[in-house]
C-alpha cells in the first residue's frame, strides 16, 4: 500500500479548495481499503473517504488525517434479462458510465448526464437532476462497514433514499465505504420526461421522442440535458471559471403547509405587497411527508444575491444563483459569502438554507449542513 504524505487537496476537488492532507491513499483494489483502514486504526488517525471531489469542501488548513480516494474500476453488465443490470465499481466516472449506457441503447440515466464525480458517491446524496434520481434505477449498494470491516449489501429500500439524502448521508454518515453499485436499466422503452424545463427544451430542439427508439431517444435527451447544463455552467469545464463550484451550494428547502404559509406572510410583509407569492412545487418522496419545495435559487436572488455577485474571493455564478464559485481558492472566502447568503435568506424568509456540499474540518469531522460559519 502506497501512502502519500502532505498531498494538496485543492486539485482533487472541483472547487479547487483545500490545504494538504497529512496522508492520502489511492485505493484501486478493495484490499487497499481494508489495509488503509487497519493502518489508520492502529495509528489512531481519522479517515475521510473521497471520490471525485465534486461535492466536497475541504478546509484551508487541509486535513490532519488520512484521505482514502476510492478509485476502484470495472463494470459488469448482465444483459440476460429484459432489463440490463450493471454492477459498477465505486471509482468509475459517473458521466462516463451514463454515456456508455446510452451508447449501448439503455434508458434510465439520461437526465443525469453531465453530473461530475464517481459512481460510489451517487447513492450518498441520491444524485438527481431534471426529474431523475439514481434511486429510480438503483438495485443495490455493496459497501465496507468501517466499524466491523465486513462487507455489507443494501437493497434500494434499505438505502432510505430521499431528496438528496440517504442513510449514508444521515444516520450512517461515514460508517460505510461504497465499493460497488448495481443499476437496472430499461432497454426497450423510451425515457420518461418529468421536468417541465426539459420537456420544453426538447420541443425547442425539435426532438420528438415518440418517433425514436429507446436508445436514440435517450441520446437525444442527453444532448438536450448537456446543453441546458452548459448554459448554467453546470458541466465542469476547466476553461470556464463559473464551473469552479460544487454545483448547487444550497438544497431546495422543503416546508410543511403551515411553514409555507408563514413564509409567504413574512415575505408579503417584507415586500409590502399583500399579493406577493413564493414559487413552490409539491415535494413527495417515499420517505418523507409531502410538502412545499421552494427553489433555493429564487430565495437567494430575492435576498439580493443575484448572479455575478462578487464577495472578496468568491462569487455567485454568473449563470446560476445556486452555484457559489471560488475565485481565490480559499474556503474562508467561500464560506463568508455562503454565510452571508444564509443569514440574509433567513432574515427575509425565516428559512434556514442547508448546504449541499460536504464540509470537512481539519480534524476530519464532517460539519452540520447548516454550519457555514467561516473559522480557520
Ligand atoms: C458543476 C457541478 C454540477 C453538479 N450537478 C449536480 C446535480 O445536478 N445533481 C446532483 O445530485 N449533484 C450535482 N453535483 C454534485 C456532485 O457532482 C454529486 O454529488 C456527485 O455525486 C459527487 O461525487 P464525487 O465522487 O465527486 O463525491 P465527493 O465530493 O468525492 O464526495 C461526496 C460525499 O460522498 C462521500 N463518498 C464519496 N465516495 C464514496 C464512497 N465510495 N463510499 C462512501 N462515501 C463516499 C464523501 O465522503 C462525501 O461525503 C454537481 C457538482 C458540480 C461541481
Amino acid at each position: 500500500m502506497d501512502i502519500d504524505e502532505q498531498v494538496s487537496l485543492a486539485p482533487l476537488t472541483t472547487l479547487g479548495i483545500g490545504g494538504p492532507a497529512r496522508y492520502l491513499v489511492r485505493c484501486r483494489q478493495i484490499e487497499q481499503i481494508f489495509g488503509a483502514l487497519e493502518w489508520a486504526a492502529t495509528e489512531s488517525i481519522p479517515v475521510h473517504v473521497l471520490g471525485g471531489g465534486s461535492n466536497t469542501l475541504f478546509s484551508d488548513a487541509g486535513l490532519d488525517g488520512l484521505v482514502l480516494r476510492i478509485e476502484l474500476a470495472g463494470v459488469d453488465t448482465d444483459m440476460s434479462q429484459a432489463k440490463a443490470e450493471l454492477r459498477v465499481a465505486a471509482g468509475q466516472d459517473w458521466d462516463g458510465l451514463v454515456q456508455t449506457t446510452i451508447a449501448s441503447g439503455m434508458v434510465g440515466l439520461e437526465c443525469l448526464s453531465g453530473i461530475p464525480g464517481y459512481v460510489g458517491a451517487t447513492p450518498i446524496q441520491n444524485v438527481g437532476a431534471y426529474g431523475q434520481e439514481v434511486s429510480d434505477v438503483l438495485v443495490q449498494v455493496e459497501a465496507i462497514d468501517r466499524t466491523t470491516l465486513k462487507t455489507v449489501v443494501f437493497d434500494n429500500e434499505a438505502c432510505e433514499f430521499a431528496y438528496r439524502d440517504s442513510r449514508f448521508k444521515g444516520r450512517d454518515r461515514d460508517r460505510y465505504i461504497v465499493t460497488r453499485v448495481t443499476y437496472r436499466l430499461e432497454r426497450d422503452t423510451r425515457p420518461t420526461i418529468r421536468y417541465p424545463e426539459l420537456a420544453q427544451q426538447l420541443q425547442v430542439a425539435g426532438v420528438e421522442l415518440d418517433r425514436l427508439d429507446g436508445g436514440r431517444a435517450a441520446a437525444a435527451v442527453r444532448d438536450v440535458v448537456l446543453g441546458l447544463r452548459r448554459s448554467k455552467a453546470m458541466v465542469v469545464d476547466p476553461s470556464d471559471p463559473n464551473t469552479r463550484s460544487a454545483g448547487s451550494f444550497f438544497l431546495n428547502p422543503i416546508l410543511t403547509s403551515a411553514q409555507y404559509e408563514q413564509t409567504v406572510m413574512r415575505w408579503r410583509s417584507h415586500t409590502g405587497d399583500p399579493a406577493s407569492e413564493i414559487p413552490s412545487y409539491p415535494s413527495s418522496d417515499s420517505h418523507s411527508e409531502s410538502g412545499h419545495k421552494l427553489p433555493a435559487a429564487w430565495l437567494v436572488e430575492q435576498a439580493g444575491f443575484v448572479r455575478g455577485t462578487q464577495h472578496s474571493g468568491a462569487a455567485v455564478s454568473d449563470r446560476h444563483a445556486l452555484a457559489l464559485v471560488s475565485r481565490s481558492g480559499k474556503e474562508q472566502d467561500l464560506l463568508a459569502l455562503a454565510h452571508q447568503i444564509q443569514r440574509t435568506v433567513e432574515d427575509v424568509f425565516g428559512v434556514r438554507l442547508q448546504r449541499e456540499p460536504v464540509r470537512v474540518a481539519r480534524e476530519g469531522t464532517v460539519l452540520p449542513s447548516d454550519d457555514n460559519e467561516p473559522r480557520s
